[in-house]
């Protein structure tokens, strides 16, 4: 999908110019931040890899960056993946055979990884170990290989994805939230430090307020709008630079873009507000399931547009007055 607000990774981001490198730097997730400290100060006086750790939650919250933060912060090395991309378990077994004592392993998108592979990483993650077959026929048999000691970093946009005894195998689970606005703030103007831009206290302000909860897109339209800023030769990016500019891109008051605005716009005009079931959504809105209940929902929900009920989704009274609608006055969906 190529909406402007997708959280999903765009390689045009540069993103990796912006990332935080240490717990100190990283904005928000304040008891996520507060948690890891502890467990990877232990881990250091302990003289042992930390535990594993699952980052779960919405795309570009900062689950990548954390990952590197942690290997920066207990200062061994960093090597990462991601599930999709791991096909056979023989890509597995080289890359944990490569590993050096202590090393973070980061895949991300972990609940994609197929079912062979993730048979590997069970031993792997309990005992250290691999067991490998070798030969075949009535002459194979498994040989067990000793693995140094290492930290899986995984990451997932629900944990839910993973099967239970993936999951469980993850001593330290760290959920991420959207953050909130002010933290936005100091995220924005973090990155207007680095990019060299002049953005004003209220331009971050806007920004931010318009950034879904999502360092990645508030990183993103701040690009965009410093765009807006130099074919005006604007000389700061204010609030009112900043609206025209995040109205041009038709992110409207609450962040929302033309793609969540069609979800809505679906549920209100095509079913009369709901429950309909989100893979009629998918259908209709030509967008694969993962992308509604991923990226789409999880803004919506925490907005209080729209609730996840058993029969479906349903527009709440807030979903009905950002639309300019009011609700059908025989429906049942009064949960503002
Ligand atoms: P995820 O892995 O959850 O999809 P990333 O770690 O790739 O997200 O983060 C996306 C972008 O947002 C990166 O450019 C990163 O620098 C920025 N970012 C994420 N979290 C923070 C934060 N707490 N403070 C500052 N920048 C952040």
């Amino acid at each position: 999908p190529d909406r402007l607000t997708t959280p999903e990774r765009r390689t045009e981001d540069a993103d990796a110019a912006l990332r935080p490198k240490s717990l100190d730097e990283f904005v928000g997730q304040k008891g996520a931040r507060e948690n890891l400290r502890i467990f990877i100060d232990a881990a250091k006086k302990r003289g042992d890899a930390l535990d594993h750790v699952l980052f779960f939650g919405p795309p570009g919250l900062g689950k990548t960056t954390l990952a590197g933060i942690i290997a920066r912060e207990l200062g061994v090395g960093f090597r990462a993946t991601s599930g999709p991309v791991i096909a056979k378990s023989g890509d597995l077994a080289a890359l944990l055979t490569n590993l050096e004592e202590g090393d973070v392993l980061f895949i991300d998108e972990i609940h994609r990884l197929n079912p062979a592979v993730e048979e590997i990483l069970y031993p792997a993650m309990e005992d250290r170990a691999l067991d490998i077959m070798v030969g075949e026929g009535p002459s194979a048999r498994s040989v067990r290989i000793d693995l140094p000691p290492f930290t899986l970093v995984g990451a997932t946009t629900r944990q839910g994805l993973l099967a239970t005894p993936l999951r469980d195998r993850f001593g330290i689970p760290v959920r991420l939230n959207f953050y909130e606005v002010e933290e936005l703030e100091l995220v924005v103007t973090r990155a207007a430090g680095l990019l060299d831009a002049p953005l004003a206290k209220d331009g971050a302000h806007e920004i931010a307020k318009r950034s879904r909860g999502t360092p990645r897109v508030a990183g993103r339209l701040l690009r965009r709008v410093r765009d807006f800023a130099q074919a005006e030769d604007a000389a700061s990016i204010d609030a009112a630079t900043a609206d025209r500019a995040l109205t041009r891109l038709e992110i409207d008051a609450l962040g929302l873009d033309a793609m969540d605005r069609r979800y809505l716009t679906m549920i209100a005009d095509l079913y009369g507000g709901g429950p309909v079931g989100v893979e009629t959504l998918a259908a209709g809105l030509s967008e694969p399931r993962d992308t509604i209940e991923d990226v789409i929902e999880p803004y919506l929900i925490q907005l209080g547009l729209i609730a996840r009920t058993a029969r479906g989704r349903q527009l709440n009274g807030r979903g009905w007055t950002h639309l300019g609608l009011t609700p059908p006055s025989d429906t049942q969906n009064g949960l503002f």
